[in-house]
This record gives C-alpha cells, structure tokens and sequence, in this order.
C-alpha cells in the first residue's frame, strides 16, 4: 500500500505514528494496580479465542494503519507472550513496508524461551516490567509469586537474542515499592539497560487510584540524583514519553514517564488496538471503535483505512492534561476506563 501523501492529523494536529497492538487479554499476573485479583479472579470471563483478532487480521491492518502515517508498533497485552507463536506474527508485521521498528511489552515470564526467535523474526526492541528487586514487595505487586529471579533472566535472554538494550519499566506506588527505586537505580547502572520509572496512572476500573498514590517523576529523579547525579538527555524522538537523563559519572541512563505529573498529551502520536479489533485514540478512552465488525463483514481495504481515518481525524483526546489540571483544582478524581488495550 501507498504511503499517505497528505498527512493525518488530529484536531490537535497531531500524526499518526505509533500503533500499540494488544494481542490477547489475558496474563498471568495480577499486577495490584493493573488487574488486581478482585476484579480478574477466578470468574473473571477472558474473551473467547474467536473473539481475539486473528495474525492476518492484525496485519491486514497494521498495513493500513501504515499507509496513514504509523512507523512504530508496539505488541503488548494482557502478557502478549501468552499468544502462541507470536513471532510469527513479528515477522508478518516487519514486512509491511513502512514499519520501522517493532517492539515489545512484557512481563518477561515467558521471554527466555522465546527472546531468540522473536529475535529472529524481526523484533527490535523489548521492554520488561519489573517494580522491584525485592521478591516480598515485588511478589506482592504481581500477585502470581513469581519471583525477581525470573524476571532478571528474561532482561539477560533479551540481551543474549540481541535484544541491548533492554527497557526496563517500574511503576512506582508510594508506600509500597517506593523504597525498591534506589536498589533498582543501583542495579542497572552499568548495565548498558535503560531504568525507567513510570507515574501510577489511573488505569482499569478497578486500581482505586488516588494522586497520594502517585510519586512524582520530579521526586524520583531527586532521590536518584542525591545519590548519583544526573543530568536531563534530548529524547531520543519526538513524542518520546519519557524524559531521558545521563549519569553524570557515565553508568548510562534513566528515565521517567511523567503521565499524571507532567502529561504529554500534545506530543501524543499513539493510537491503541484492543485484542478484540477496537481502535482507542487515548489510553484513558472509556470506548473504542469497533474495526473488527467491518473488517469481519469484508470491508476493502479503502473502506477500512477511511473508517481509520475519520476516527483519527476526530480526536481530541487529552485527558492527562484535563485530568492534571483538574486534580490541582479538586484533588479528586474517578478512574473510568477499561484495561483491554492499556499495555505498554
Ligand atoms: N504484561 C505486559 C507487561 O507486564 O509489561 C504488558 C502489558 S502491561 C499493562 C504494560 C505496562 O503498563 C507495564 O509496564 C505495566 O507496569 C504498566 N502499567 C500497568 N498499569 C499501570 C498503572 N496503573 N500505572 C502505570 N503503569 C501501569
């Protein structure tokens, strides 16, 4: 497909560029604050295999979401590693013409045992979550016992596949892994990876978010400059949603994303694809738009890339920037939106 000569914009001007694909809903952890145990038990009803958009489909329309402007894809869940054969799909993603890099979001449970064929397939770059170093404190945030242990060998897999560096991602909640930020700074400098420390958002119905919560990126990267002293980076490019900075002493990088501190909803590039074919322009959107249906009832390629489109066309999210002025106002507010597409 042709690349698209006049460039998509949003009512913000903001382009199409990057596509999260979240491929399945599931995941073997149950992350406090992402699918807390309460809400995601036993009885919780996963969708059915049927319901989950196919290899082909996902490609099908990453091409047509490349043809409107997006260069970047990022395969995240629920744990995408959980959907089988998963590098097959990495490499039907990598040769569309137009992406540019493929990446990945994960727990990292499954990554030893895959990092190499994903590898292989064409993947450039993977990101790991892990909140702590501490097996209690980590142990009680996953909820799934697994340990620290594990999740360190998946970040070796990864750099053994080829996969340097690897991103490393910890969401930081006060009062319970706050303490884990300077055990985690110590460990990866040196280490040729990249730290980053994530703001806790007010994700899913259910996390219970409150701004006590959250401690702010300002806060982190003061903790770690009094110990190590750092400087701020340029982003590595635009519309980068964390802010870089450099040891000074040369142990390499560490970064925050600042989403409920400092939201970056005007340099926002990046539209959301739920497992089940929904288009989400905001990771806070309540409601997606169903491109499933259309494309299950044979819609042509055109008929497709003008729905995509038009809901590009239309948005005018930017609730982080609401949300941020809103707290400072009220210093209350409501999590409202569903979790099926917020990986990554
Ligand atoms: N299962 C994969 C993983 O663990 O990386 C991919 C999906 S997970 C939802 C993607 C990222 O979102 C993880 O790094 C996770 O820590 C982060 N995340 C989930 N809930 C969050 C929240 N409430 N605030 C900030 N980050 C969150």
């Amino acid at each position: 497909m042709a690349i698209t000569e006049v460039p998509l914009a949003d009512t913000l001007t903001r382009p199409l560029r990057d596509l999260r694909i979240s491929v399945t809903d599931r995941c073997q952890f149950r992350c406090t604050y992402c699918m807390p145990r309460e809400v995601f038990g036993r009885d919780f009803v996963f969708l059915p295999r049927e319901q989950l958009l196919t290899f082909e489909e996902l490609a099908r329309l990453a091409q047509i979401f490349t043809g409107l402007g997006v260069r970047k894809l990022r395969l995240t869940g629920g744990e995408p590693l959980l959907r089988r054969d998963l590098d097959k799909l990495v490499a039907m993603l990598g040769a569309i013409s137009g992406v540019q890099d493929i990446a990945l979001t994960t727990n990292g449970a499954l990554l030893p045992g895959k990092a190499a064929a994903l590898a292989a397939a064409g993947l450039r770059r993977v990101t790991v979550s892990l909140d702590s170093l501490d097996d209690a404190v980590f142990m009680a945030l996953n909820d799934a016992r697994f340990p620290v242990a594990a999740v360190l060998e998946a970040i070796a897999a990864a750099a053994a596949a080829g996969l340097a560096p690897v991103k490393v991602n910890t969401v930081v909640k006060r009062g319970v892994n706050e303490q884990s930020i300077l055990p985690m700074a110590a460990h990866f400098r040196h280490s040729g990876h990249v730290l980053r420390f994530i703001e806790y958002m007010d994700v899913g119905t259910t996390n219970g978010w409150r701004l006590d919560d959250v401690v702010a990126a300002a806060e982190i990267i003061s903790l770690i400059s009094g110990q190590w002293p750092v400087e701020p980076i340029a982003p590595s490019y635009p519309g980068e949603v964390a802010t870089r900075y450099r040891y000074r002493d040369g142990a390499g990088e560490v970064g925050v994303i600042a989403s409920v501190t400092q939201p970056f909803c005007s340099g926002c590039t990046r539209a959301r694809l739920s497992a089940d074919g929904k288009l989400y322009t905001c990771l806070f959107a309540g409601v997606g738009h169903d491109l499933r249906g259309p494309l299950r009832a044979g819609a042509s390629d055109q008929a497709l890339r003008e729905l995509i489109s038009s809901i590009w066309a239309r948005r005018a999210d930017r609730y982080s920037d609401l949300r941020t002025r809103q707290t400072r106002r009220s210093q209350q507010l409501k999590p409202k939106v569903e979790m099926s597409h917020i990986g990554g």
